[in-house]
């Protein structure tokens, strides 16, 4: 048994590590543990309490893969409920899908009665206030928001900067290996700009049979680049966990243009070994690794620079984190 999650987990670690030691299904285990994250508000970037999008709504994304069958639920921009991950794990269990979007997500959340939300908390909500008061010009302000929302786009943020994306991945007592993933995405995004997090085979994947992996960042690099599947790919390949991260990280020096940045690539294996690398990152990065029997230990991700990126101080980091300090 395995568990590696960011330390964005913190607070969900420990119900993963005890169904996981109590024998449930790596999917259980870890669809539990991201709950409690997405109910707390102090979890800035993840489900009730993340940061809105440019237009002040809260669009939720998130996703599961279950590594032995190979189906996977992701939901991409919901409006309006708790659990964006028990949302993805039912269209994985009753749809013959394996992605909705906006109000496709919306209704099937009623439909199945998922637990209703108002995820935008006050805190966040005078952060994007005091954007806006201090970004838009009288005349965008007197046509709110009927303006041109594309050069706005420019203070979209990196919740790295601040903190990230929730991702778990876990080989349960049976060894199946699976992952699940949950963001509010980058603050101040464009309205229904989905990150990696929903989209398989980026984000996140998980094939019992090789391994699992999962991206938090800069999104919009690791859907170029496939990084998620790419690592599994490496492995089935013959490259161990370590080499397969490191072969992803160097696809990224392909990239140009575009929006680039931070991207913290973690990876575990079918046989127990993981990986877990800060790329672009600044050194201040920690997971969580429980390895089956002593309690989880914090590590220190491995840094690896792959090009200047592009990053610059950013909304959150103007009006959110840095807010009064
Ligand atoms: N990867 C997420 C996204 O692109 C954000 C993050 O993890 O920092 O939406």
């Amino acid at each position: 048994m395995i568990l590696v999650a960011n330390n964005e987990g913190t607070l969900g670690v420990p119900t993963t590590v005890g169904g996981l030691a109590a024998g449930a299904h790596a999917l259980d285990a870890i669809e539990a543990g991201i709950r409690v994250i997405e109910a707390d508000p102090s979890v800035r970037t993840v489900g009730r309490g993340g940061w809105p999008n440019l237009l002040c709504e809260m669009e939720l994304d998130a996703a599961m893969m279950d590594g032995t069958t190979l189906r996977s639920g992701a939901v991409g921009a919901l409006q309006g409920f708790l659990h964006p991950v028990s949302v993805a794990r039912e269209i994985m269990r009753r749809l013959p899908h394996e992605l909705l979007v906006g109000d496709g997500a919306a209704r099937f959340a009623r439909e199945i009665g998922a637990d209703r939300a108002d995820n935008l908390i006050a805190d966040s909500r005078a952060a994007w206030q005091a954007w806006f008061d201090h970004e838009l010009t009288p005349e965008q302000k007197r046509a709110w928001p009927e303006v041109e929302l594309a050069p706005l786009c420019r203070h979209a943020i990196d919740p790295e900067a601040g903190r990230d994306t929730t991702v778990f991945l876990a080989q349960d007592k049976s060894g199946n290996l699976c992952s699940g993933t949950s963001t509010s995405g980058w603050g101040w995004k464009y309205p229904g700009r989905l990150g990696d997090s929903p989209i398989i085979g980026a984000g996140s994947y998980a094939d019992t049979r090789y391994g699992a992996a999962a991206c938090t960042g800069a999104g919009e690099m690791t859907i170029r680049c496939g990084t998620a599947r790419s690592i599994v790919l490496y492995m089935k390949r013959g490259a161990s966990v370590a080499d397969a991260v490191y072969e992803s990280a160097e696809d990224m020096r392909a990239l140009h243009g575009g929006l680039l940045g931070r991207v913290t690539i973690h990876a575990i294996d079918a046989c127990g070994n993981h990986q877990v690398v800060a790329v672009n990152g600044t050194g201040d990065n920690v997971y969580w690794l429980w390895d089956g029997h002593d309690k989880p230990r914090s590590l220190r991700a491995e840094a690896v620079a792959i090009q200047r990126s592009d990053i610059k101080p950013s909304a959150t980091t103007i009006y959110g984190y840095g807010r009064g300090s």
